[in-house]
């Protein structure tokens, strides 16, 4: 037996240089042939394009790339081919029904079921890659998703995990229960300095790859009845610890936030990006300039509610003042230096609403591909078609600058080389194991 062992061992040290070497030199090679094509940053659609690619990685893009004899050709000579999308606000474990009830009636294990077929959907619809912020009560079930996706188990776009999110007592949902209960809230509750230091170091120990918080949010009773608002959370000391433990190990700080006064002690605490900002004034976004912290707007976050039957009057009512000061602020920042990085909070229609905001089609797509990359420190590798980027590809029949709602219809998909979804040529490679 013990010989047997040792065999299989030298055989194994013979065999595996051999193996290496075989891969290297019998990479796949695959050339998609564009007809219109955005790079992911130039603001100007190029046409006849070849992206060359070699495994996992683009190796030439250009007009006159040489195809060689042995490339697998993907015709996409009548769509618009793009770089893979990138979501910055996702909540795969935020499944569409009513919060309370998700959080007190639905197990985690029944959660993280939902979340492979939210990880799968959103890889379909074109986001290769995610920053998934927080998992409303679901625990580390992020992690636990991410590493699936990476291992292949399930299908879905590589992410960025914030884990749990952190906020203060009083901060976070749900609300209204007897206080005789102990009721399991949808972010991580930590106070003081040392609580918060501590709490970051938990998330960080159990993989997460950024951490969230909520330097405002809203409590209970306190709803004002024609516009959501919100209640100041941490203090600059807290923001200012929770930033100092997350950068030691080189990971960012994603702040959720409405309004101007809480954002700017995320800002001068450090974080790297303030979410939602409804009512965000020009002296926070000219201090967002300066500091390069990035808007995730998530215009869909309201805006979901006002053509939803289900929604009560009262609640219709707040969401119209809400998503009326949230457009005017999204057209002030158009004019001002802000960076602008896309994030949903959900699927849906959110590049349209961009750009019926007024941003311009190829800016709202720059903000999903390479602003995107950047605000999750992920530019070296996703973002742009480029060579040396990974091979994250993803095509629309028609033309998104005529008609941004092409980028609802997305029919081509590749992540990592892989191809998920072809609607012009049949089957993908992909089979689900
Ligand atoms: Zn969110």
């Amino acid at each position: 037996m013990r010989r047997h062992i040792r065999a299989r061992w030298l055989e194994m040290l013979i065999l595996l240089p051999a193996v290496a070497l075989l891969g290297q030199t019998q990479s796949p090679v695959t050339a998609i042939q564009c007809g219109k094509f955005f790079d992911g940053r130039t603001l100007a659609l190029q046409e006849n394009v070849t992206v060359l690619i070699r495994g996992n990685r683009i190796s030439a893009v250009g007009k006159s790339v040489p195809i060689p004899a042995d490339a697998k050709v993907i015709d996409l000579r009548q769509a618009t081919v793009m770089p893979g999308l990138i979501d910055c606000h996702t909540h795969m474990f935020l499944q569409g029904i009513d919060y309370d009830q998700l959080l007190l009636k639905k197990s985690l294990q029944y959660r993280a079921i939902w979340a492979t077929v939210s990880a799968r959907k959103t890889l379909l619809a074109g986001f290769t890659t995610i920053r998934d912020l927080e998992t409303e009560g679901a625990w580390y079930g992020d992690v636990a998703l991410r590493d699936a996706i990476n291992d292949g188990l399930v299908i879905g776009p590589r992410m960025q995990c914030a884990t749990r999110a952190l906020s203060v007592t009083g901060g976070y949902s749900p609300y209204g229960y007897s206080p005789d209960l102990t009721i399991p809230k949808g972010a991580q509750i930590a106070d003081g300095v040392d609580g918060v230091r501590k709490a970051v170091r938990e998330q960080l120990a159990n993989g997460a790859d950024l951490i969230k918080i909520y330097v405002d949010h809203r409590r209970r009773g306190m709803t004002n009845p024609d516009m959501l608002t919100a209640w100041p959370t941490f203090s600059l000391d807290e923001v200012r610890a929770i930033v100092e433990e997350a950068a030691k190990v080189e990971a960012k700080v994603a702040a959720h936030v409405y309004a101007s006064a809480t954002a700017q002690t995320a800002i001068q605490a450090g974080v790297a990006s303030l979410e939602h900002g409804i009512y965000l004034d020009d002296v926070t976004f000219k201090m967002m300039a300066e500091k390069n912290v990035y808007w995730v707007p998530t215009l869909m976050a309201y805006l979901q509610f006002m053509d939803d039957p289900k929604v009560s009057p009262e609640r219709r009512r707040l969401m119209t003042g809400t998503t009326e000061r949230h457009r005017e602020t999204f057209q002030r920042a158009l004019k001002l230096p802000v960076k602008i990085a896309f994030g949903t909070d959900l699927d849906g229609q959110e590049l349209g609403w961009m750009v019926k905001y007024g941003m311009a089609p190829l800016v709202a797509l720059r903000s999903a591909t390479s602003v995107a990359a950047e605000l999750m420190g992920w530019q070296d590798r996703v973002g742009t078609l480029e060579a040396d980027k990974l091979a994250d590809v993803v095509a629309v029949k028609g033309d998104p600058t005529q008609d941004i709602s092409e980028m609802t219809r997305v029919v081509f998909v590749m992540k990592d080389g892989v191809v998920y979804k072809d609607a012009f040529h049949g089957p993908s490679d992909h089979h689900d194991p």
